[in-house]
């Protein structure tokens, strides 16, 4: 049912054609995607990420600064909803599980979100992944060509 309504989701902020300029942007990862022993506060700065490739948070950092895109690893929901809710921020990508996407989109109405579910290879919760490819797709739907 939860994946129903993120390939719903999906679709209906493709149709939106929402096209903004990178910086406007936001990519919301979860914490679980850094490795559960890396000592680095990537949730604080995603920079402090010493690029050991233990976890996707390298690429996840490459990816958005190649783009040109705002990356936040959110600690929770209250923190994942006050940055989405920026004014700045025009469009969202979010990582996370089934659940916490429909929660997201929900909380950050009428901003667009691309949803982009994480995988879960050791269970829920840690060290998760995600398809880096995936979220590149989503992130370069929002943006704009140049004049
Ligand atoms: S890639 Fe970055 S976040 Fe992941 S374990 Fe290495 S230093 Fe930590």
């Amino acid at each position: 049912m939860k994946t129903a309504l993120l390939k719903f989701n999906n679709w209906q902020v493709k149709a939106r054609k929402v096209k903004v300029r990178p910086e406007q942007i936001l990519v919301l990862s979860p914490r679980c995607l850094q490795y559960h022993k890396c000592p680095q506060p990537v949730t604080t700065d995603p920079h402090s990420c010493k690029f050991c490739g233990k976890c996707q948070v390298m690429d996840m950092v490459k990816l958005c600064d190649e783009l040109g895109v705002q990356l936040c690893f959110a600690t929770g929901g209250g923190v994942a909803v006050k940055r989405s809710r920026d004014p700045k921020i025009k469009a969202i990508v979010a990582v996370a599980c089934a659940k916490e996407l429909c929660m997201g989109i929900v909380m950050t109405l009428p901003k667009p979100v691309f949803a982009v579910k994480n995988i879960f290879n050791n269970g829920p919760c840690v060290d998760t992944g995600v398809s880096i490819e995936n979220v590149r797709s989503a992130i370069e739907s929002f943006i704009a060509e140049p004049n």
